[in-house]
């Protein structure tokens, strides 16, 4: 039953899903509209993202947000993502 170890822990793993699923989704839908994400560096706060990458999740300029991250702003009302009450396609419940 002697299993290998990866390489690489669990976390690291899985992080590196989350963040190619994350660059991976380049739009949200909200009720069938695409909007293309705002990406780090592309905020109207000025974060700067030329020095240093997001305080939440990481990500460095240019790069989308990965999920559940604090500080992404919502396409279609410009406020946190995460606590915006807009009806984004992905986020409701089956
Ligand atoms: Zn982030
Ligand atoms: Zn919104």
């Amino acid at each position: 039953m002697a299993k290998k170890q990866p390489a690489t822990t669990t976390e690291e793993v899985l992080r590196a899903a989350l963040f190619n699923a994350g660059q991976r989704q380049e739009n949200w839908l909200f009720g069938g509209e695409s909007y293309r994400r705002i990406a780090y560096g592309e905020e109207i706060d000025d974060w700067d993202s030329d020095n240093f990458p997001c305080a939440d999740c990481g990500v460095t300029k240019g790069q989308f947000h990965l999920a559940n991250c604090d500080a992404e702003k919502c396409p279609k009302c410009q406020e946190q993502a995460l606590g915006c009450l807009c009806e984004r396609d992905d986020r409701r419940m089956p």
